[in-house]
């Protein structure tokens, strides 16, 4: 047997290359790890220089605590960190460094120079590095605080080297990570230049939204709803975009565990499934979002560059995420300002629903004045209650229907106790922007533009609805409803009627037979193509019932019609509600105007249609003016 082996022990130098690879894999991940210092390190402003995307230059200026000439002899060093001590700090971590391994890292690759200075000392201290070595350390005269100088990145890693982008692709990463860094600490100053132009100048704020402003423009911070919410085991909040807003990718889309900028699959897939329905396909939506929860709840490190974490109660998080969110989407109020007191022809007519939140007073039992108005598109000459007799298209039959309770209604939310102004927990100054607490209702009707859309004034300019989408909408709610507290509601045919299908037989209709009478239609195969129509919902006039009935089988088609998950029931409720609603191309009389805006008024998710286009398009007054070029 040989005496020597093949294995030898890698010389430190080779060993932190090959690390740093793991920690600084671009210029942008340097950056993230400087800025992650200086945060750590107390700073209040922080100001940064990129030269060619990164690849030249990047210093960052701090004010922070700075290090005394012996820590920053040491700083450069592997697993040199004064931020823990023992393992278990990992439980109890509240900085964003913990490894010791960055400064020796960008090092490793660079030509770094470090110049620090305690405010009680009465000079700093820099230090030049090449490759990891440190080639001198001297005394310096500066302001307290630390600026750290990396050149020539990757000038000894030629791989690492070659998979770099163009300088301008980097420079982008670069701002996006300062960006995600700068949107949680918004209390803190942040500059950076770029090639020696300003590229981001981030003041000092208090408020989240500020910032936000500061980084995306007023008209994306307007598109935001906030949401907060706190249970013993954690706090979710944020903003969220308005479902009319959208991005063709996931880039306005911010997750931060306990501050830490995170991208992570079961927070993207909250978001996205708590705008499910709301947005069109292929479309993203604009979230903020912070999920804070004790250290020992999730680890922070399972990554090398600790952008993922993992979660000790990943359900937990996932469906408190998705239920804060899905709750603010329901609740989505259209950014109008209120008509001034009194001035609301709505209110003069007729008795309109309590202000406030709607879906509050509609959890109470208290009959709605709405209740047995039924909506008749065929005979507008007629007056409501005739055509509620005649059984036109009805939206309401009585007011003995369930209210549009979903399972998780917003009573108790933190949206119901900001309208009460009962908020234990302050909410932030921006949710003064529930004045837009306005329905649809309560705006001033215009009348019906080329029979599709109704035309509505608010102070600001115009709201024009799509009656179809609306419509949809409000039917889609309560067929929901209905589904939720123990199937739609059946009406009783009082002569059943024979219904002859032409591409489903009626075999697989019978098979089907529980999912219809969920969906509130009672029928009975009865020869090879035939079955008899015992009920339909009662939503519907019976004629309307049948037609849907046959949209439904033939539009499900056989494989679809047993099919009774939660989805295959949403899908079907869709095609109803679709299909049961008023078209575009009806002449709408005034009266049925103003109920389905009130009915709207009291649906959730009442911005966009079942499939997630806009129920309203809004126009402002300055948007006008400038056409007319005022
Ligand atoms: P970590 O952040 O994981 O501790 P780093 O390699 O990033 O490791 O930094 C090593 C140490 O250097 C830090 O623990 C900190 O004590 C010190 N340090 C780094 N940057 C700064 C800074 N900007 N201001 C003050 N101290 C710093
Ligand atoms: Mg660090």
């Amino acid at each position: 047997m040989a005496e020597n082996g093949i294995i030898r022990l890698l010389p430190e130098q080779v060993a932190s290359q090959i690390a740093a690879g793991e920690v600084v894999e671009r210029p942008a991940s340097a950056v993230k790890e400087l800025i992650e210092n200086s945060l750590d390190a107390g700073a209040r402003r922080l100001s940064l220089e990129v030269l060619g995307g990164g690849r030249a230059l990047i210093a960052l200026r701090d004010d922070g605590c700075g290090m005394s000439p012996a820590d920053a002899r040491l700083c450069l060093r592997r697993h040199a960190t004064s931020k823990i001590h023992t393992l278990d700090d990992l439980n109890r971590l509240r900085s964003f460094g913990f490894r010791g391994e960055a400064l020796a890292s960008i090092a490793s690759v660079s030509r770094l120079e470090v110049k620090t200075r305690q405010a009680q000392d009465a000079c700093g201290v820099v230090i030049r590095a090449l490759g990891g070595e440190v080639l001198e350390s001297a005394e310096c005269a500066m302001a307290p605080g630390t600026r750290v100088e990396a050149r020539d990145l990757f000038f000894n890693t030629p791989a690492r080297l070659k998979f770099l982008k163009s300088a301008a692709t980097e420079q982008a990463a670069i701002i996006d990570c300062v960006q995600r860094l700068a949107l949680a600490n918004f209390e803190i100053g942040f500059t950076v230049t770029c090639d020696e132009r300003l590229a981001l100048d981030l003041p000092p704020t208090n408020a989240l939204l500020e910032r936000i402003r500061q980084l995306f423009g007023e008209d994306f911070a307007r598109s935001l709803l906030a949401f907060e919410i706190s249970t013993a085991e954690m706090t979710i909040s944020g903003f969220a975009s308005h479902s009319q807003l959208s991005f063709a990718s996931a880039r306005m889309i911010f997750t931060y565990v306990n501050q830490r900028s995170v991208r992570d699959r079961l927070l993207a897939r909250s978001v996205s499934q708590a705008y499910a329905g709301l947005l069109p396909r292929g479309r993203y939506p604009g979230v903020i979002l912070f999920v804070e929860l004790p250290a020992h709840e999730v680890d922070v490190n399972v990554h090398p560059m600790k952008t993922e974490v993992r979660f000790r109660r990943s359900g937990a998080v996932f469906e408190a995420v998705y239920r804060v969110l899905r709750d603010r989407m329901a609740n989505q109020i259209p950014h109008v300002p209120p008509l001034a007191a009194g001035q609301s022809p709505a209110k003069s007519e007729q008795q309109s629903a309590p202000t406030g939140l709607a879906r509050n007073a509609f959890d109470q039992s208290t009959p709605s004045p709405l209740a047995n108005f039924a909506f008749c598109a065929a005979a507008q000459t007629r007056s409501p209650d005739a055509q509620a007799k005649s059984g036109g298209l009805r939206l309401v039959v009585d007011s003995a229907l369930p209210r549009y309770s979903e399972p998780h209604s917003s009573a108790g939310t933190f949206e119901s106790k900001i309208a009460q102004g009962t908020s234990a927990s302050t909410p932030p100054a921006t949710l003064t922007r529930s004045e837009a607490l306005v329905r649809y209702s309560e705006l001033r009707l215009l009348g019906q533009f080329l029979a599709g859309y109704i035309v509505l004034e608010h102070d600001d300019g115009l709201l024009l609805v799509d009656q179809h989408a609306a419509h949809e909408r409000v039917t889609f709610e309560k067929l929901r409803a209905e589904l939720a507290s123990g199937g739609v509601r059946v009406q009783a045919r009082l002569v059943p009627e024979a219904l002859e299908l032409s591409r489903v037989g009626a075999g697989e209709v019978l098979g089907a037979l529980p999912t219809l009478r969920a969906l509130g239609f009672e029928v009975e195969p009865f020869g090879p193509r035939t079955i008899v129509v015992k009920g339909t919902p009662a939503l519907f006039a019976p004629s309307e019932g049948l037609r849907l009935l046959k949209d439904l089988v033939e539009g499900v088609g056989e494989e679809g019609l047993a099919q009774n998950s939660a989805s295959a029931f949403e899908l079907k409720l869709k095609l109803i509600a679709c299909h049961g609603s008023v078209r575009a191309g009806r002449a709408l009389a005034e009266p049925e105007m103003r109920r389905l805006l009130e009915e709207l008024d009291l649906a959730p998710f009442n911005t966009t249609c079942p499939h997630g286009r806009p129920t309203y398009i809004r126009f402002d007054l300055r948007q006008i003016e400038r056409m007319f070029r005022r």
